[in-house]
């Protein structure tokens, strides 16, 4: 199974893309994890993308093709099919996707968007805090924890709040995205795979929605 993850900064694609994983046999695949990776590591990809991603802009889409076409390329994908979170953001990039499906042999089988108001977007990205160890994500009210300071999925004590997740970055990434998105929508009604999914609701509630789609496509 192939899935895109779509769904503005904030909308709960990372939440929802630990849950699938759990439940279907795909690979979690997300831009945003790939270049801050880079970023850390302070690869050449990853000096290239600091200064887009520092001001809340898209990487430039020959970068970003080129590392995602790397990484659908890689076996543990051959056997077992992604899901793309971040990916694609633009027209470009879909219509880079639908190409490197087709030299790959893939098949896109669903695209879910999780859609969110967003004033709740900006309170949703500005309690977001992270897992340093595992990168499993959490928010100060609305999903905390169990343990306060204690990771539920791996134990670790270490977390971290996103750069990008300070005020004055969040309001320029939603405008970006947002403008670009309206396209993609219209290119993925078209190809008969989209869904929309009520992403203001609890974490359970949207994935439970998510759940009933992807059984369907087994
Ligand atoms: P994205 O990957 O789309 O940027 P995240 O999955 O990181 O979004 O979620 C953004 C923030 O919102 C996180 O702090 C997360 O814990 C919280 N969150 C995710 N889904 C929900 C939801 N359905 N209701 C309330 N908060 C949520
Ligand atoms: P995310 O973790 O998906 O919110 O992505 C964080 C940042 O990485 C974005 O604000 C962009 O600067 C960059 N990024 C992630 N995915 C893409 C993409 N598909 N195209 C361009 N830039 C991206």
């Amino acid at each position: 199974m192939n899935l895109i993850l779509m769904g503005l900064p904030g909308a709960g694609k990372g939440t929802q893309a630990e849950m699938i994983v759990d439940h279907y046999q795909v690979v979690h695949v997300s831009t945003g994890d790939m270049f801050r990776d880079a970023m850390s590591q302070q690869t050449p990809i990853g000096l290239k993308a600091k200064s887009f991603i520092d001001q809340g802009e898209l990487v430039p889409d020959e970068v970003t093709d080129a590392i995602v076409k790397e990484r659908l390329s890689q076996s543990d994908i051959q056997q077992s099919g992604y899901m793309l979170d971040g990916y694609p953001r633009n027209l470009e990039q879909a219509q880079a996707l639908t190409q490197i499906n087709q030299e790959l042999k893939q098949t896109l089988d669903a695209v879910i968007d999780i859609q969110v108001p967003t004033q709740i977007l900006i309170d949703r990205l500005s309690g977001r805090f992270i897992c340093r160890n595992c990168g499993a994500t959490y928010h100060k009210i609305n999903h905390p924890t169990k343990v306060p300071g204690t990771c539920d999925r791996c134990g670790g004590h270490e977390f971290y709040q996103r750069d990008d997740d300070q005020p004055a970055t969040v309001k320029n990434r939603l405008e970006v995205n947002l403008k670009m998105n309206t396209p993609l929508i219209d290119y993925y009604q078209k190809a008969g795979v989209y869904h929309e999914v009520d992403g203001n609701q609890n974490i359970d509630q949207v994935f439970q929605i998510i759940d009933k789609i992807l059984s369907q496509l087994h």
